[in-house]
């Protein structure tokens, strides 16, 4: 933390305060933010602030995504700018100056919301499995096939595809990023709106693809064939987005019942005057907080270029369960009233399940972790 960045969070607090926040009814009901949340979160500076400015973004550094991603946290708001974010960074990684200089600028504005498109009902975990095909036809890529659970799957207007440009090549080999621009593209379909048991402020969609063509200059990489490994070079960013939400939510957790705590009355006296009631948040806190520290030491690290995929996975992989833990906990101290969707805990309690299981399940990061033993 420095003051520029103690700055930018004082604006980002006030914006999602201001913004977001008196939205959030309406956006669980209709299952997305609305379109305009987008283009206001891109105009003051919420999207893609870790992105250099001569392609539109803010010129920071993860530090500054972390502050974004834990205000988000701290108001229970959930939106899709880490997804968008991680599309941004596989364009900044492996896309050429013109792709950089035509889809950034966009994103960063929220005029383009980003979508990344691995998932297939037959292949999560088993990424190397997907179906969906782009086969090469002069100046053209034809793709065919769908995708699922696709955050921003509504709203998303540049969508990072990974299909087989081979389709007889076993295993990542044969896997192609390519960035799909949906507007206006004959083929292309916003399949089912997924019902969710949390996160429903957030659209998760399924893609349909039949016959799309797209431009062969929409190929992110050198050549076919590097996307599976482009995936897994970038996937580090978005684990330790995750992990970032997880502390967050944690520390907001133990605030918020603390507070509940020390209000509500049962036998004659404040529930935080039980023993068990504060030994279990002692316990919360203190698990928070050596979170916290392991959490800070990887993003210095990964500002610094040194955070590797295993301590990336690590962060992930524990701090999302730690999380869960936590507010399990914290709902059961809320007793009844922890269950009830109107209590943020009970929101918090189903959006953050959702944590251990996508950008990699966290039993894939323990075979990921064990395989550098
Ligand atoms: C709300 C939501 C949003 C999502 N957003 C996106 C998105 O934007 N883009 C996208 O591409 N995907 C997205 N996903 C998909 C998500 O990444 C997958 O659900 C996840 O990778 C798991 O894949 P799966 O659901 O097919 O489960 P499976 O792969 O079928 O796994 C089921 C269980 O088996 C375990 N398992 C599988 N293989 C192994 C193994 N080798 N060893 C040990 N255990 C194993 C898993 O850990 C898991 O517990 C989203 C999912 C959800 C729920």
């Amino acid at each position: 933390m420095n003051d520029e960045l103690r700055m930018f969070r004082k604006s980002v607090r006030q914006f999602i305060e201001r913004e977001f926040v008196p939205h959030q009814a309406c956006w669980r009901q209709q299952h997305r933010p609305d379109v305009e949340a987008w283009t206001a979160a891109g105009g003051n500076g919420l999207l893609l602030p870790d992105v250099p400015d001569e392609y539109g973004g803010g010129g920071g550094t993860f530090a500054h995504q972390a502050v974004v991603v834990e205000e988000l946290a701290h108001a229970g708001v959930q939106f899709g700018s880490t997804i968008h974010n991680v599309v941004a960074h596989n364009i900044i990684a492996f896309g050429t100056d013109e792709q950089k200089r035509n889809w950034l600028p966009r994103m960063a504005r929220g005029e383009l919301v980003g979508a990344i498109a691995m998932s297939e009902p037959a292949a999560g975990s088993d990424l190397q499995g997907i179906k969906t095909t782009a086969r090469r036809d002069g100046d053209h890529y034809v793709i065919n096939g769908s995708k699922t659970f696709i955050t921003n799957g509504w709203h998303a207007g540049v969508v990072c595809l990974a299909v087989k440009t081979d389709a007889r090549a076993a295993g990542p080999r044969g896997i192609s990023l390519i960035i799909v621009e949906p507007k206006g593209l004959s083929g292309y379909r916003v399949g089912r709106s997924l019902d969710k048991v949390g996160m429903h402020g957030q659209d998760t969609y399924e893609l349909l693809f039949d016959d799309v063509h797209v431009p062969a200059s929409n190929l992110l990489g050198p050549a076919e064939g590097g996307g599976f490994a482009q995936l897994m070079e970038i996937m580090s960013y978005e684990r330790l987005a995750i992990a970032v939400a997880a502390v967050a939510t944690s520390e907001e957790a133990v605030a918020m019942t603390t507070k509940y705590v020390k209000e509500r009355i049962a036998f004659g006296k404040p529930l935080s005057d039980l023993q068990n009631t504060r030994f279990k948040l002692a316990e919360c806190k203190t698990e928070a907080r050596i979170g916290r520290v392991f959490l800070d030491d990887c993003i210095e690290r990964f500002i610094a270029g040194g955070l590797d995929d295993t301590t990336a996975s690590m962060a992930k992989y524990w701090l999302t369960d730690c999380e869960c833990r936590i507010v399990d906990e914290c709902v059961q101290l809320h007793g009844g009233y922890g269950y009830l969707a109107e209590y943020p805990i009970a929101r918090m309690w189903t959006d953050s399940r959702v944590h251990r299981i996508w950008a990699g399940a966290n039993e894939i990061l323990k075979e990921l972790i064990a395989s550098s033993l």
